[in-house]
């Protein structure tokens, strides 16, 4: 992050704006629009952005610009069309430890204009640091269309009654759960519809209502999908969003918990191959207990949660207890990898049944139905067996799968970073000292691992 956004109050603050022409005067617009004492600078001054400056009571400076101008100012803003004025200004600014912004200059300037759409006193920024313009602009479009412009008049009224709604109900918990009920019902409908004398009645029920309901807590069993957040499912996103408390292991990546709701309190249960963070049953008491204390806790899983991912376990543990969950189902391995790797896990001439498996060792040692495994037109995938590999491929030689099957691994898959290497059965020694084959990998095999090759796919 180059930037950090900053709100910055500048109301009867002052600001020196060094240029008298269009993109003076744009800047100028947004400038006193937030309060501030405008000074502009500049041997002419286009006479709309003069009188904007008289309007709003602040200096005009026809002349050039001298060092003194930027002395007790909070910001300085250039936007003249000569490069060197434009640089120097900005160089005594800085000397000085002010902000200066350089209109489309971001390597002069210590602060930049964001883009904003209005909605005061809601407001949004977008800011590409300086990269892309455009894309800012396409993405404001985009935002612009699906904010409704009463949504500034939802922020003043929210605000009305923040006081009163913090003095009735006391635990922050049923606090937010009262404003995101309020926010995305009945009340938000009327205020765009405009009838605000409504809408307050109506909160001023609800508010009455909401006491004497007890916070009770819920558990969220989510599938976060293979990694690659895109594959989130929307039912994933909107109890990310709204939970209290994540718990989340190994699997889930960065890019995945950057989605959750940003103040949730977050606990990293751990699950990495041999290094159990915290075991199953300390997993299940945590999810039980927080959702005892009227908390909402989204229990992350990558992957689907029924597919290796122990769900189960913990859903008879809350069942047991008495605590209403649900389940959101994720893209599973198997799925996310072949895709992204370009193999159809089930083919009409190739393979007529797909079996997943757990490869991972107990005791040195994997147990698995071999014959079962080696029949002709099923794919296998195996999950958990990075390690267990080459043991698992002696046994499916033994039990009469032929040497020549193709094997693909894939780790990483759906990530940045996704390696997939191919070989086959009798290959896989060879297969497994390739670069870039890190946890979690998943193995396939079976003859649909070649039409990858035939397709030429290319990596995403
Ligand atoms: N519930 C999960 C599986 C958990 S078991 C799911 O449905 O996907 C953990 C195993 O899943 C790993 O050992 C690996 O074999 C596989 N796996 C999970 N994410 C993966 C990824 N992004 N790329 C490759 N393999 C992955």
């Amino acid at each position: 992050m180059d930037y950090l956004p900053l709100a910055v109050r500048l109301k009867d603050q002052a600001v020196l704006l060094v240029g008298g022409g269009q993109i003076a005067l744009r800047k100028a617009s947004l400038l006193v629009r937030a309060g501030a004492l405008v000074s502009v600078v500049a041997p002419t001054i286009e006479a709309e952005l003069a009188q904007m400056i008289d309007a709003y009571g602040g200096r005009l400076l026809r002349r050039p610009f001298e060092e003194s101008d930027i002395a007790d100012q909070r910001l300085v803003v250039v936007a003249t069309d000569d490069a060197v004025i434009n640089q120097r200004v900005a160089q005594l600014a800085q000397a000085r430890g002010l902000y200066v912004n350089v209109v489309d200059h971001p390597d002069a300037s210590n602060v930049i204009f964001p883009a904003i759409i209005d909605r005061s006193p809601l407001l949004i920024a977008i800011s590409s640091a300086g990269t892309s313009p455009v894309l800012v602009r396409l993405l404001r479009a985009r935002i612009e269309s699906s904010i409704p412009a009463a949504y500034g008049r939802l922020a003043v009224l929210a605000g009305e009654l923040r006081q009163q709604v913090k003095e009735h109900l006391r635990p922050i918990t049923q606090r937010r759960r009262f404003w995101e009920h309020l926010l995305q019902g009945r009340f938000a409908e009327l205020v765009w519809a405009g009838q605000e004398d409504a809408a307050r009645l109506y909160a001023q029920e609800q508010l009455s209502a909401a006491d004497s309901l007890p916070a009770s807590g819920e558990v969220y069993l989510v599938g976060a999908g293979p990694g690659d957040p895109d594959l989130l499912t929307f039912k994933a996103l909107r109890l990310m969003q709204q939970a209290d408390v994540i718990v989340y292991d190994r699997l889930v990546g960065a890019g995945i918990l950057d989605l959750c709701r940003r103040d949730a309190e977050r606990i990293y249960v751990g699950k990495a191959r041999s290094n159990h963070t915290l075991p199953q049953e300390d997993i299940n008491t945590v999810l039980a207990e927080r959702a005892r204390r009227g908390q909402r806790v989204c229990r992350l899983k990558g992957g689907d949660p029924f597919i290796f991912g122990r769900g189960g376990e913990e859903i008879e543990h809350l069942m047991e207890q008495g605590i209403p969950f649900q389940v959101v189902p994720g893209i599973t391995a198997a799925s996310g990898c072949a895709a992204y790797a370009g193999i159809p896990l089930t083919h009409r001439d190739h393979a007529q049944s797909v079996r997943f498996v757990a490869g991972f060792l107990r005791d040195g040692r994997v147990d698995l139905p071999w014959a079962e495994l080696v029949q002709e037109g099923q794919t296998l995938v195996l999950y958990m067996a990075l390690v267990s590999l080459p043991l698992i491929a002696a046994q499916l030689l033994a039990h009469g799968m032929r040497p020549s099957m193709p094997v693909a691994l894939i780790a990483r898959g759906t990530q940045r970073g996704q390696t997939v290497v191919t070989g086959t059965l009798d290959t896989v020694e060879h297969i497994l000292q390739q670069p870039g084959l890190t946890a979690p990998t998943l193995a396939i095999v079976g003859d649909v691992v070649l039409l990858r090759e035939r397709l030429h796919w290319y990596s995403s």
